[in-house]
Protein backbone atom coordinates (compact mmCIF):
# COMPACT_ATOMS: atom_id res chain seq x y z
CA UNK A 1 0.00 0.00 0.00
CA UNK A 2 2.95 2.26 0.81
CA UNK A 3 4.72 1.23 -1.81
CA UNK A 4 1.80 2.07 -4.41
CA UNK A 5 1.95 5.64 -2.90
CA UNK A 6 4.87 6.46 -3.41
CA UNK A 7 4.49 5.76 -6.89
CA UNK A 8 1.45 7.54 -7.22
CA UNK A 9 2.94 10.74 -5.70
CA UNK A 10 6.00 10.63 -7.46
CA UNK A 11 4.25 10.27 -10.75
CA UNK A 12 2.08 12.64 -10.52
CA UNK A 13 5.32 15.51 -9.49
CA UNK A 14 6.86 14.17 -12.72
CA UNK A 15 3.43 14.95 -14.64
CA UNK A 16 2.98 18.47 -12.98
CA UNK A 17 6.93 19.46 -12.80
CA UNK A 18 8.71 17.78 -15.28
CA UNK A 19 12.00 18.52 -16.61
CA UNK A 20 12.17 20.15 -19.78
CA UNK A 21 13.83 18.26 -22.84
CA UNK A 22 15.88 21.36 -23.12
CA UNK A 23 17.22 21.52 -19.29
CA UNK A 24 17.53 17.99 -19.66
CA UNK A 25 19.76 17.72 -22.91
CA UNK A 26 21.88 21.12 -21.23
CA UNK A 27 22.35 18.84 -18.51
CA UNK A 28 23.62 16.04 -20.47
CA UNK A 29 26.28 18.41 -22.86
CA UNK A 30 27.74 18.97 -19.10
CA UNK A 31 27.77 16.28 -17.20
CA UNK A 32 29.98 14.05 -18.00
CA UNK A 33 29.21 10.81 -15.85
CA UNK A 34 25.62 10.81 -17.59
CA UNK A 35 27.00 10.90 -20.98
CA UNK A 36 28.29 7.92 -20.28
CA UNK A 37 25.16 5.98 -19.20
CA UNK A 38 23.49 3.89 -21.47
CA UNK A 39 20.12 5.05 -22.71
CA UNK A 40 17.71 3.61 -20.27
CA UNK A 41 19.95 4.24 -16.96
CA UNK A 42 19.65 8.27 -19.02
CA UNK A 43 16.03 7.82 -18.18
CA UNK A 44 16.10 6.64 -14.68
CA UNK A 45 18.51 9.82 -13.93
CA UNK A 46 16.05 11.95 -15.70
CA UNK A 47 13.53 10.97 -13.30
CA UNK A 48 15.51 11.42 -10.42
CA UNK A 49 16.69 14.68 -11.07
CA UNK A 50 13.01 15.15 -11.21
CA UNK A 51 12.07 13.97 -8.06
CA UNK A 52 15.19 15.75 -6.31
CA UNK A 53 13.88 19.47 -7.49
CA UNK A 54 11.15 18.89 -6.05
CA UNK A 55 12.52 17.60 -2.52
CA UNK A 56 15.25 20.03 -2.06
CA UNK A 57 15.32 23.39 -1.96
CA UNK A 58 17.93 24.81 -4.22
CA UNK A 59 18.13 28.39 -2.87
CA UNK A 60 21.00 30.62 -4.66
CA UNK A 61 22.33 33.85 -2.73
CA UNK A 62 24.42 36.47 -3.31
CA UNK A 63 21.93 37.63 -6.76
CA UNK A 64 23.09 34.53 -8.04
CA UNK A 65 20.23 33.33 -11.15
CA UNK A 66 19.33 30.34 -11.35
CA UNK A 67 17.61 29.09 -14.84
CA UNK A 68 16.28 25.51 -15.73
CA UNK A 69 18.79 24.32 -17.60
CA UNK A 70 21.25 24.93 -14.08
CA UNK A 71 19.05 23.94 -11.69
CA UNK A 72 18.63 20.66 -13.99
CA UNK A 73 22.73 20.27 -14.46
CA UNK A 74 22.96 20.43 -10.32
CA UNK A 75 20.50 17.56 -10.03
CA UNK A 76 21.91 15.32 -12.76
CA UNK A 77 25.51 15.52 -11.27
CA UNK A 78 23.93 15.26 -7.36
CA UNK A 79 21.57 11.85 -8.32
CA UNK A 80 24.67 10.40 -10.55
CA UNK A 81 25.56 8.82 -7.02
CA UNK A 82 22.14 7.57 -6.02
CA UNK A 83 21.15 6.51 -9.24
CA UNK A 84 20.84 3.21 -8.18
CA UNK A 85 20.31 3.46 -4.41
CA UNK A 86 17.22 6.14 -4.76
CA UNK A 87 16.45 9.25 -3.26
CA UNK A 88 16.25 8.17 0.24
CA UNK A 89 19.93 8.36 0.89
CA UNK A 90 19.52 11.86 0.54
CA UNK A 91 17.12 12.14 3.54
CA UNK A 92 17.16 13.95 6.56
CA UNK A 93 17.93 17.55 5.14
CA UNK A 94 16.42 19.84 2.36
CA UNK A 95 18.24 22.67 1.31
CA UNK A 96 20.96 23.24 -1.86
CA UNK A 97 22.59 26.79 -1.28
CA UNK A 98 24.50 27.60 -4.01
CA UNK A 99 26.85 30.76 -4.23
CA UNK A 100 27.77 32.57 -7.44
CA UNK A 101 31.71 32.12 -7.00
CA UNK A 102 33.84 30.93 -3.70
CA UNK A 103 32.67 31.70 -0.65
CA UNK A 104 34.30 32.39 2.62
CA UNK A 105 32.12 30.88 5.46
CA UNK A 106 32.18 32.79 8.66
CA UNK A 107 32.23 30.87 11.32
CA UNK A 108 33.39 29.56 14.51
CA UNK A 109 34.86 26.31 15.49
CA UNK A 110 35.56 25.27 18.70
CA UNK A 111 38.62 23.06 19.11
CA UNK A 112 39.20 20.59 21.54
CA UNK A 113 41.13 22.90 24.02
CA UNK A 114 38.01 25.09 24.12
CA UNK A 115 39.90 27.45 21.71
CA UNK A 116 37.74 29.00 18.95
CA UNK A 117 39.03 29.65 15.79
CA UNK A 118 37.55 31.79 12.53
CA UNK A 119 37.91 29.29 9.70
CA UNK A 120 38.50 31.95 6.47
CA UNK A 121 39.46 29.69 4.10
CA UNK A 122 38.05 29.84 0.97
CA UNK A 123 35.54 26.89 0.01
CA UNK A 124 33.92 25.65 -3.53
CA UNK A 125 31.61 23.71 -0.93
CA UNK A 126 30.89 22.11 1.97
CA UNK A 127 28.06 19.32 3.59
CA UNK A 128 26.41 20.16 6.95
CA UNK A 129 25.30 17.25 9.35
CA UNK A 130 21.46 17.31 9.21
CA UNK A 131 21.89 20.41 7.31
CA UNK A 132 22.79 22.31 3.76
CA UNK A 133 24.68 21.26 0.95
CA UNK A 134 26.66 24.66 0.08
CA UNK A 135 28.45 24.83 -3.45
CA UNK A 136 30.03 27.59 -5.87
CA UNK A 137 28.25 27.80 -8.99
CA UNK A 138 31.88 29.06 -10.26
CA UNK A 139 33.35 25.89 -9.02
CA UNK A 140 30.43 23.28 -10.53
CA UNK A 141 31.49 25.26 -13.96
CA UNK A 142 34.87 23.46 -13.38
CA UNK A 143 33.75 20.12 -13.24
CA UNK A 144 36.32 18.30 -14.43
CA UNK A 145 39.19 20.48 -14.80
CA UNK A 146 41.67 19.46 -13.42
CA UNK A 147 40.14 16.13 -14.26
CA UNK A 148 38.63 13.87 -12.15
CA UNK A 149 37.40 17.06 -10.12
CA UNK A 150 33.69 16.93 -9.19
CA UNK A 151 32.56 19.28 -6.66
CA UNK A 152 29.07 18.21 -6.52
CA UNK A 153 29.99 14.74 -6.20
CA UNK A 154 32.27 15.09 -3.55
CA UNK A 155 29.94 17.32 -1.51
CA UNK A 156 27.07 14.45 -1.67
CA UNK A 157 29.30 11.77 -1.02
CA UNK A 158 30.24 13.53 2.14
CA UNK A 159 26.52 13.52 2.65
CA UNK A 160 25.97 9.48 1.94
CA UNK A 161 28.77 9.50 4.86
CA UNK A 162 26.94 11.22 7.53
CA UNK A 163 23.93 9.06 6.57
CA UNK A 164 25.89 7.09 9.71
CA UNK A 165 27.07 9.93 11.70
CA UNK A 166 29.89 12.06 11.34
CA UNK A 167 31.69 11.91 7.80
CA UNK A 168 34.50 9.49 8.68
CA UNK A 169 35.14 7.80 5.36
CA UNK A 170 32.80 4.91 6.57
CA UNK A 171 29.01 5.14 5.14
CA UNK A 172 26.67 3.24 5.62
CA UNK A 173 27.26 -0.27 3.35
CA UNK A 174 25.22 -2.68 2.39
CA UNK A 175 24.12 -6.52 3.65
CA UNK A 176 27.18 -8.22 1.85
CA UNK A 177 29.91 -6.45 1.84
CA UNK A 178 32.48 -6.57 4.27
CA UNK A 179 33.59 -3.45 6.56
CA UNK A 180 36.92 -5.05 6.74
CA UNK A 181 37.29 -5.16 3.54
CA UNK A 182 36.14 -1.62 2.90
CA UNK A 183 38.77 -0.59 5.19
CA UNK A 184 41.59 -2.34 3.50
CA UNK A 185 41.02 -1.09 0.41
CA UNK A 186 41.07 2.38 1.63
CA UNK A 187 43.97 2.21 3.83
CA UNK A 188 45.67 0.59 0.54
CA UNK A 189 44.99 3.22 -1.54
CA UNK A 190 45.43 6.19 1.02
CA UNK A 191 48.89 4.91 2.30
CA UNK A 192 49.48 4.60 -1.94
CA UNK A 193 48.32 7.94 -2.03
CA UNK A 194 50.63 9.49 0.72
CA UNK A 195 53.75 7.67 -0.81
CA UNK A 196 53.49 9.15 -4.39
CA UNK A 197 52.70 12.95 -2.62
CA UNK A 198 55.89 12.29 -0.03
CA UNK A 199 58.10 11.44 -3.57
CA UNK A 200 56.58 13.94 -5.71
CA UNK A 201 54.93 11.01 -8.00
CA UNK A 202 51.62 12.35 -10.01
CA UNK A 203 48.39 10.51 -8.91
CA UNK A 204 45.03 10.57 -10.23
CA UNK A 205 43.14 11.33 -6.69
CA UNK A 206 43.20 14.34 -5.26
CA UNK A 207 46.40 14.90 -2.67
CA UNK A 208 43.19 16.74 -0.33
CA UNK A 209 42.02 13.23 0.20
CA UNK A 210 44.97 12.92 2.70
CA UNK A 211 43.09 15.60 4.88
CA UNK A 212 41.11 12.95 6.79
CA UNK A 213 39.34 9.71 5.57
CA UNK A 214 35.63 11.55 4.98
CA UNK A 215 38.00 13.61 2.44
CA UNK A 216 39.45 10.75 1.20
CA UNK A 217 36.03 9.24 0.62
CA UNK A 218 34.56 12.42 -0.94
CA UNK A 219 37.53 12.85 -3.23
CA UNK A 220 37.79 8.53 -4.33
CA UNK A 221 34.00 9.02 -5.47
CA UNK A 222 34.70 12.14 -7.83
CA UNK A 223 37.44 10.19 -9.64
CA UNK A 224 35.21 6.56 -9.42
CA UNK A 225 32.73 8.74 -11.71
CA UNK A 226 34.61 11.13 -13.38
CA UNK A 227 37.34 9.09 -14.80
CA UNK A 228 36.44 5.16 -13.57
CA UNK A 229 39.40 3.48 -15.58
CA UNK A 230 41.86 6.32 -13.76
CA UNK A 231 40.41 5.04 -10.63
CA UNK A 232 40.58 1.19 -11.19
CA UNK A 233 44.21 1.94 -12.45
CA UNK A 234 45.01 3.25 -9.06
CA UNK A 235 43.49 0.95 -7.09
CA UNK A 236 41.65 -2.11 -8.60
CA UNK A 237 40.43 -2.71 -4.87
CA UNK A 238 39.16 0.68 -3.93
CA UNK A 239 37.44 0.43 -7.00
CA UNK A 240 35.38 -2.44 -6.64
CA UNK A 241 34.68 -1.22 -2.83
CA UNK A 242 32.58 1.93 -4.47
CA UNK A 243 31.31 -0.09 -7.23
CA UNK A 244 29.56 -2.43 -4.88
CA UNK A 245 28.83 0.96 -2.45
CA UNK A 246 27.27 3.14 -5.37
CA UNK A 247 25.88 -0.34 -7.11
CA UNK A 248 27.13 1.16 -10.54
CA UNK A 249 30.21 0.27 -12.59
CA UNK A 250 31.02 3.42 -14.67
CA UNK A 251 33.77 2.01 -15.97
CA UNK A 252 32.29 -0.86 -17.70
CA UNK A 253 29.58 1.68 -18.93
ZN1 LIG B 1 35.19 17.55 1.52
Amino acid sequence: MFRHLKIWRERRILQRHPLSDSAWRHALVHCGPAQRLDASAQARLRVLATLFMQAKALEPVQGLQLDDGMRALLATHACIPILNLGLKWYRGWHSVVLYPGLFVPQRQIVDAAGVVHHDRSVMAGEAWQRGPVILSWEAIVQIGSPPGHNVVIHEFAHKLDMLNGEANGFPPLHAGMHARAWSQAFHAAYRELESRWNSNQPAPLDPYGLENPGEFFAVASELFFQQPLALRDFSADLYSQLKLFYRQNPGEA
